[in-house]
Formats: C-alpha cells, structure tokens, sequence
C-alpha cells in the first residue's frame, strides 16, 4: 500500500508557511483568515492572500528556513522504508530545499510561487473540484492511484483522509476525525508510524 504524507506540521515539527508568515508576512491576515477556510474563502484562496503579505527576498527567507526549520524524527528512516509520495498544500520552493538539507529524495506535489517585492505570488495546480469538499484538495490529487495510507496534522488533509485505506493522525486532524467518529492511529513522531506500518495489520 502507498504511503501519502502531509508536510507541514507532519513532516516539519511546526507549519512552515505559518512560521514564513510569522516571520516575514502578516500574522494578523493570517488569523483572520485562518477562520474562513471552508466558509468565505477556499483554502488555496487563504493561503495565495497570507503568502502575498510576504515581501521579503526569496533567498532571505530560504536561508531563515534551513535555519529554522526542524522535523519530525524518524523521517528519513521512514522514506527509507516506504518511498513515501509528499502532498503539500504549500509550496515546492519551500519543501524542495529542506528534503536536500536532510539528503533525503522523495517525490513531491504541491504548489509552486514566486518572490515578488510588492508580495509572493501563489500559482496552484490545476485540479477538478473535489466531488466530496468542493475544492481542488488532496483526495482529487490521490484519485486513482489505488489504496493508500495517509499521515496528516491539518485542515488540508481532513477530505483525503476520509478516502485513505489507513489514517495516522495528530493535531487538528486528530480532533476533527474525533468529532467524526471517524477511526485513525495517533502518532507522536514518525518512528511511531514506521512501527506502526510494520506490526500492525491494515483496518
Ligand atoms: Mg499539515
Ligand atoms: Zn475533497
């Protein structure tokens, strides 16, 4: 079975596109906003606005991210194990550069943007809407591609979780499939979901 994972806030310890905005954007948009995904705004909408109060040059904010930027132990034993797909609602240019700090390979799909002094600029892959959320989310990038287990922390992975075959989850995620009734495993870090893959039968 394929193994899917989530970047931010699975893979990375803390949301990188938060901690960018925190650092270089507008926090203040940024927690209005947050409020209206799935209401007034699309996620991919939220997301293009925050990253637009970003203004700061784009090699800036590379270097404060290698910096910066710590993940979840047992990720690369985890690619090791699986070659897991990643499934980003954020940007390549952001995760692109954190998987080579980390020598570690793995393919990647998420979005891509441009520095911009007057703001960045998001541009979004071109996806059907999604016959379950109504977005262009994750679970239309999966279609297809047979069944799979899904590791997630966020708002991004609640639609394709419910298509996965197996659910690892923590955070928000978590809490949300708990209001659902919704089955998934709690991790801690990424050890725990190699373990879990390995001893434990699929549901
Ligand atoms: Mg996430
Ligand atoms: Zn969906």
């Amino acid at each position: 079975m394929r193994l899917v994972l989530d970047w931010d806030g699975t893979i990375t310890e803390r949301d990188t596109l938060h901690m960018a905005i925190e650092r270089f954007g507008d926090l203040e948009i940024f927690h209005v906003l947050e409020r209206q995904i799935g209401r007034e705004l699309t996620l991919n909408e939220v997301i293009g606005v925050e990253m637009g109060t970003i203004r700061a040059p784009f090699d800036d904010v590379i270097e404060w991210l290698l910096e910066t930027v710590t993940l979840r132990p047992g990720f690369a034993e985890l690619v090791d194990a699986h070659d897991p797909l990643i499934v980003s609602a954020g940007f390549r240019e952001l995760i692109l550069p954190v998987l080579r700090r980390e020598g570690v390979r793995a393919d990647v799909i998420a979005n891509s943007l441009e520095a911009d002094p007057s703001g960045w600029r998001s541009t979004f892959l071109e996806r059907e809407a999604c016959p379950v959320c109504g977005e262009p989310c994750k679970r239309v990038a999966l279609a297809g591609g047979g069944p799979f287990a899904y590791v997630g922390d966020g708002v991004s992975d609640r639609c394709v979780s419910l298509a996965a075959d197996r659910v690892f989850a923590r955070d928000g995620l978590a809490r949300w499939l708990d209001e659902r009734g919704t089955r998934y495993e709690p991790y801690g870090d990424l050890h725990d979901v190699r373990l879990a893959l390995a001893t434990r039968p699929s549901a």
